[in-house]
């Protein structure tokens, strides 16, 4: 009998195979739980993927000592990012799910560098409640909370 197979990523996912160097990224950081690399459709200089290298899909499917081991990571990662590209402030987000725009299921936050007056995302498309209606959504994630 041979030696136990590798663990492997998941199949067909684009960033496991990164992890299992199948294809390439330019690699910013790397320890054992963590891959970050350089985003090959930037929307500013700099803008940078943090992955864990084990495989899931989002946040909320994530294993929370993978998730803890992935997000520990991020302010050092990030303060590198800002150094090198003479940033002003960043931003940290994760799309989670086709409706949220994630196109590559495997967990990873965006770190982007930001300008000031950069107008990368010029619209926060911010509302108001209806009277009653924020009490009303808040019991109810309360009520999953329990
Ligand atoms: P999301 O829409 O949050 O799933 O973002 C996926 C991101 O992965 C996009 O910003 C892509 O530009 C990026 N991406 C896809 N393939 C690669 C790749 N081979 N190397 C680096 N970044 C990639
Ligand atoms: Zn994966």
């Amino acid at each position: 009998m041979g030696a136990a197979p590798r663990e492997k990523g998941m199949d067909g996912c684009i960033f496991c195979k990164m992890v299992e160097g199948e294809i390439p990224a330019t690699k910013v950081y790397e320890d054992k739980a963590v891959l970050a690399f350089l985003d090959i459709g930037p929307i500013s200089d700099g803008h940078t993927l943090v992955i864990p290298k084990q495989h899931c899909a989002t946040v909320h499917e994530c294993d929370p000592q993978v998730l803890a081991e992935t997000s520990a990571r991020l302010g050092r990662i990030a303060e590198a990012v800002v150094a090198a590209t003479d940033a002003d402030g960043y931003n940290v987000l994760s799309n989670n799910g086709a409706a949220a725009g994630q196109v590559v299921a495997h967990l990873h936050f965006h770190i982007i560098p930001r300008k000031m007056g950069d107008r990368v995302f010029t619209q926060w498309p911010s509302y108001k409640y209806k009277k009653g209606q924020m009490e009303d959504i808040a019991v109810r994630i309360r009520s999953h909370l329990k």
